[in-house]
């Protein structure tokens, strides 16, 4: 029958980390499968500002995304848990044994699943940002400010996200100019702050980006003022020829793998209890993936924790001798 393993996780963000950290300890045999890139998003976040123990000091973070991440992979392989950095495919999970079939034709079987594959970058939706993608319109600060170092950025958004990268955006670009489509942020007033305190910050307030316009690369965007209604066309001064359009307007559940199984929200989030336990016994949610209100690097963990707990009162409640060990 192969291996079976206690508790089978699917995606190695913070949530999923966690979970891999707390189950393992409980000496539960414990595998992660990821699909891409440990870490999720904060893997591509600059700085993670109010993560418990991380410290601003001297004009930059003590501890960047990749380093907590860095840190909480290496926690996790001390206790024991196992990695496949895998794509899934399809899961079976009516029955007491759980299926996850991966892409490249690998199966792994669980006596519990816990499911932490989080959410990615809203798409704006307007004119031209899917062929501009990779060609001056981007989603991650970190991977792409250095291309547009000394040019003039664009960052559309007004929520943590889009504020906090917009300061990173600072230490590559010329300038970057803030595209919020309220009259008012929607992040943390701390951050705010910070950034309205930045001379290389410039906020346009009741702006919208329309369209994105050029020959390959970006040449130009149309924003609307939606107080006038009135539109104007940048264009970058000549010796640059492009800018950078970063987009940070929020996230969208990463469910598409539990759709019609898992029971979700209106918004495709997933639905727990606060045990995380999802409408399947032996398959629990946790992370940004779930139906919740705070989505942050502390909350993912914290759900992961009682995931890997939970997984663990089942696992001892529901025996299942004879799936276990290598049968
Ligand atoms: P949010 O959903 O918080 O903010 C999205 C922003 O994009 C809002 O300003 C929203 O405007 C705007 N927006 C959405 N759709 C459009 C659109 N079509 N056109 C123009 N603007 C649009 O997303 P974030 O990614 O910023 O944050 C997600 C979660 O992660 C939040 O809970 C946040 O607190 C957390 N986070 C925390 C960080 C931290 O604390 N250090 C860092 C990063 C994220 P509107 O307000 O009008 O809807």
């Amino acid at each position: 029958m192969g291996r079976v393993y206690d508790v089978l996780i699917v995606g190695g963000g913070p949530a999923g980390l966690s979970a891999a950290l707390y189950s393992a300890r409980s000496r539960l045999s414990t595998l992660i499968l990821e699909k891409s890139k440990m870490g999720g998003q904060i893997a591509i976040t600059s700085e993670v500002a109010n993560y418990p123990g991380s410290v601003y000091s001297e004009g930059k973070m003590t501890a960047t995304g990749p380093e907590i991440v860095a840190r909480m992979v290496k926690q996790t392989q001390e206790f024991g848990a196992e990695r496949v950095m895998e794509e899934v495919k399809s899961v079976q999970l009516d029955k007491k044994l759980k299926i996850i079939e991966t892409v490249s034709g690998n199966i792994y079987k669980g006596k519990s699943v816990i499911f932490a594959t989080g959410a990615v970058p809203r798409r704006l939706g307007c004119i031209g940002e899917k062929e501009f993608t990779g060609k001056g319109v981007s989603y991650c600060a970190t991977c792409d400010a250095d291309f547009f170092t000394d040019f003039e950025v664009f960052v559309i958004g007004g929520g943590d996200s889009a504020v906090e990268e917009a300061m990173y955006l600072t230490h590559f670009a010329r300038k970057v100019t803030l595209i919020v489509r309220k009259p008012f942020f929607r992040c943390a007033k701390s951050i705010e702050e910070r950034a309205l305190e930045n001379p290389k910050i410039e906020i346009k307030f009741n702006t919208e980006l329309i369209e994105i316009r050029g020959e390959g690369i970006v040449e130009s965007a149309i924003f609307k003022n939606n107080i006038t209604q009135e539109e104007y066309e940048y264009f970058p001064n000549e010796e640059d020829g492009t800018f950078g359009i970063f987009m940070f307007v929020g996230y969208d559940a990463d469910t598409e793998l539990v759709k019609d199984i898992l029971e979700m929200d209106n918004e495709k989030f997933v639905i727990t209890n606060d045990r995380m336990e999802t409408n399947i016994p032996g398959v629990f949610a946790a992370g940004d993936m779930r139906h919740k209100s705070l989505r942050q690097v502390v909350t993912a963990t914290s759900d992961g924790a009682i995931a890997a707990m939970t997984a663990y009162k089942y696992l001892q409640e529901n025996p299942m001798g004879e799936l276990g060990g290598e049968i």
